[in-house]
Formats: C-alpha cells, structure tokens, sequence
C-alpha cells in the first residue's frame, strides 16, 4: 500500500467515526508520526497533502527536517529531556509532551526571544504506568496551574498514550478519563489555559478516539508501516 492510499484511507475513517458521534471532520487533526521513517516518505506524504509530522527523537528530527522541503508543521512527540530543548527552538510549532514543571521552564527560557509563544500539550499518564512519561491525573490540575504562569508557552489541551489494548474497545475509558480531566481543567477558568486540544488515538485505536473526542490523532504505522 502506498502512503497516499493510506492517508486517504485513514481520513475516510476519520470522517466515518465523525458521522457516528456527528463531530465536524475539520476539528480533526492527523499528525502523521514519521519517527524512523526517512525524509524521503515525509516529502511523499507532504506531496499527498499531509501537513503535520510528528517526531520523537530530537537529533532524528534535525536531521531530517533539514532534508524535507515542502512547508511542512513539525510537533514533537516524545519524551523530551529540558537540555535538548534548544535544538528544537523555532523549529517546532507544538510539543504535545511536556509532563513536568523543569521542562516547562526550559521552553518558557528557549521562546523567550521568539514572536509566538509555543503551543503545548500536557501530557497525562492515565494508566499510572511505571515506564511511560506523563503526570498522574491527580497532578494535572496543579501541573497545568504553575506552568500557567509562564509567558512563553500556551497550554492548549492534553495527550495521553494510553496502555495498550489488542481491541480498540478496551482503550475508550482511558480517552473518556483523558476527556474528563480536560472538561474539569477547563471548569477552573485558569487565565491563558485552553483545554480544546485533545491528543489521543493511533493506528490501532484513532477511531475509537474520534468518537471520544479527539482533535489531534498520531498516526505512524498505518500511515508509513510498520517500524523495524
Ligand atoms: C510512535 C508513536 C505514535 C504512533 O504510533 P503508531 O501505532 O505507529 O500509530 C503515536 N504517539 C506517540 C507518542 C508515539 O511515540
């Protein structure tokens, strides 16, 4: 299967989980995830349209964001250490996994001289999974609070990588709790936070995600293939 034909396959089941909860498809957002895929199947899914890639290893993403021309939306995606922060000043428009108040502080001090503030996510750890960044539930609130305070990053919403489930089905709880937490954030009106961005969903479970309320989904595997 080409990329092109699994883009289009992949919006055709956006907008079909769309029609069933009647979402609006263009509050979707599809993050192509392109970590270990070369610059050369980026370019290719930028020819087909795709705008927003999203990366997880900081000298991977150098490397190949210098190769790739189209104008293409970088986000990055993984977990990200506060001395690598410099490398991806200006070069990002959003980083969907800040989990900690040290990192927070680093990107305030890397945009700090730039035009726009940065775009972040919050990123949650729903299961309490031992190997796996993110806040607990329970400090998101707080989390979300004090990093508020910062004048050169926007908090816009939260992410979450949710265990994984062999059946989508299994994983809807996590995307409601995510969902949830949102929608109680967003009720304590803290100034300059906006919950409207929810990241969740992956090849196996986007659709389910959709359903539940998604605005971004992060997508490799369907879209490139499997990764070695
Ligand atoms: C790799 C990765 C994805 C994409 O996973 P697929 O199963 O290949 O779609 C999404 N989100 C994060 C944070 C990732 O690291």
């Amino acid at each position: 299967m080409s990329v092109t034909t699994n883009l289009n396959q992949i919006r055709a089941e956006i907008t079909a989980a769309c029609l069933r909860v009647e979402r609006d498809p263009q509050g979707i957002r599809l993050v192509a995830v392109s970590k270990t895929k070369s610059s050369a199947a980026i370019a290719q899914a930028a020819e087909a349209g795709q705008k927003i890639f999203g990366e997880s290893y900081v000298q991977e993403f150098l490397d190949k964001a210098d190769e790739v021309h189209q104008p293409v939306e970088w986000h990055f995606i993984g977990h990200l250490q506060s001395n690598k922060v410099k490398y991806l000043r200006n070069r990002v428009s959003m980083i969907h996994s800040v989990d900690r108040l040290s990192l927070a502080r680093e990107i305030n001090r890397q945009w700090k001289n730039l035009e726009r503030p940065l775009d972040v996510l919050i990123q949650v750890n729903l299961g309490d999974e031992e190997s796996k960044s993110g806040v607990s539930s329970d400090q998101t609130a707080d989390l979300v609070r004090e990093i508020s305070a910062l004048p050169h990053l926007r908090i816009q919403g939260l992410m979450a990588l949710p265990p994984y489930c062999e059946d989508p089905e299994d994983v809807r709880p996590f995307f409601r709790r995510l969902r949830g937490l949102a929608d109680e954030i967003a009720a304590l009106e803290l100034p300059g936070v906006n919950m409207g961005e929810l990241s969740m969903g992956m090849s196996h479970d986007f659709a389910v995600a959709v359903e539940e309320g998604a605005t971004l989904v992060r997508i490799g595997t369907a879209i490139f293939g499997a990764r070695n």
